[in-house]
């Protein structure tokens, strides 16, 4: 078996039910312009996995392998999050559930600038990353997934800022170009984020 043997497949399952997602990975996988269908798993009824692993990278082949045993396809699956050092790397691989309930962006943006208040310095910005792991599996028991990571470092501001993206986004300061992540166009952000980076390091894959 060939590393790209899934390229004759037909189909890639992108095993994520994340809308902020899909919408950036929608604008990646068609420049990429790969001869196989990439379906995300919502449009064959495949419901999120359990994430029990403690990394984003274990996290990362739980869900291609679940997407990939239930459509019996190649699954390429994203974990990603944000990293606050200061947290201890929190809210990390829970980023999704920081305050509780799974998705709710509002709360966890609430709860992340409740948790950083006390430990804020007049003038010191706080340093925050967001992590993307893409995790490929060809079969759901491949031995070998392909995983490709991206990390865009940033800091935490003290109130949301901007209208685009999702989660955490409007948090996300970028001191070098002076925005939020909230205020890139999709293109923009696809060009410089972690899940930006880690599909051109799966871009270079295919060559
Ligand atoms: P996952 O679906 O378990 O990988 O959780 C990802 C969570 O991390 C999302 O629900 C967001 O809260 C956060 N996240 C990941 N990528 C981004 C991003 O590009 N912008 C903002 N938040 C993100």
């Amino acid at each position: 078996m060939s590393a790209q043997d899934w390229l004759s497949q037909g189909t890639l399952v992108l095993a994520s039910n994340n809308k902020g997602k899909i919408a950036e990975f929608e604008k990646m996988f068609a420049e990429l312009n790969l001869p196989v269908e990439v379906i995300a798993q919502g449009k064959l009824n495949i419901e999120d996995a359990v994430e029990d692993g403690l990394s984003f990278v274990e996290n990362a082949i739980i869900k291609a392998r679940h997407a990939s045993r239930i459509s019996g396809k190649p699954a390429i699956a994203d974990d990603s999050g944000i990293c606050v050092p200061i947290l201890g790397g929190a809210p990390g691989i829970y980023s999704a559930r920081y305050a509780g309930e799974h998705g709710d962006d509002a709360a966890n943006n609430a709860k992340l600038l409740a948790d950083l208040k006390p430990l804020r310095k007049d003038g010191e910005a706080i340093e925050g990353m967001f992590v993307c792991v893409l995790a490929l599996v060809q079969h759901a028991e491949d031995p070998l997934p392909q995983i490709f990571q991206g990390i865009w470092q940033g800091e935490v501001m003290e109130a949301v800022r901007g209208e685009n993206g999702f989660g955490y986004d409007p948090l996300f300061w970028l001191p070098e170009l002076n925005v939020s992540s909230a205020e890139l166009s999709k293109e923009e952000k696809n060009k410089i984020s972690h899940r930006g980076q880690a599909m051109q390091l799966f871009k270079a894959s295919l060559k």
